[in-house]
């Protein structure tokens, strides 16, 4: 479907639109690290899940935009973000060892996470060398394929510029 060559050039803003999405057994490693890089996220905008949100604002004291919770369609409209163009960065402690009645959501979730070529990071040790990266705090230029007549590009792109907050 794609054309090997060809991609799209997406801008993530220096202020990051941050998903934070947690699996119940994982929301303790989420807290930790969230309140460990409270003020590299403090810096940003940051979006989760619903319980994980909740628990987000009460630990952090920061403003959290909240979707639904997680098995109640919240992971997807996350993914749906993602491929809106807005978010730019996704930390997702899922579950590896627990069944979840959402699994493919949270399937779709980290597929859409791939497909839009956003950082995403699945534990703690990959969260804090992404939240290190030099690239958090300078406008950083995505490259995603150019997927052809599949991606109606051009309303994203100039809904990303209008939207993208600035620093
Ligand atoms: P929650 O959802 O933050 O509402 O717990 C997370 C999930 O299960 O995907």
């Amino acid at each position: 479907m794609a054309n090997k060559s060809s991609y799209i050039e997406l801008k993530m803003p220096p202020r990051k639109r941050i998903a934070l999405v947690a699996h119940d057994n994982k929301k303790q490693d989420l807290i930790e690290w969230a309140l460990w890089n409270r003020g590299v996220l403090a810096a940003h905008e940051v979006y989760a899940t619903g319980t994980t949100g909740r628990i987000m604002e009460a630990e952090l004291g920061i403003k959290v935009h909240r979707v639904h919770s997680g098995p109640l369609g919240g992971d997807q409209q996350i993914g749906a973000k993602i491929a809106e163009g807005q978010i730019d960065f996704l930390v997702f402690f899922w579950d590896p060892i627990a069944p979840m009645p959402h699994d493919p959501d949270v399937k779709s979730l980290l597929r859409m996470a791939v497909v839009w070529n956003i950082p995403v990071a699945c534990n703690r040790a990959s969260a804090d060398f992404m939240v290190n990266s030099l690239q958090m705090k300078s406008e950083y230029v995505r490259r995603v394929p150019d997927y052809g007549e599949h991606t109606d590009v051009d309303p994203l792109r100039s809904w990303i510029d209008k939207e993208s907050p600035t620093v």
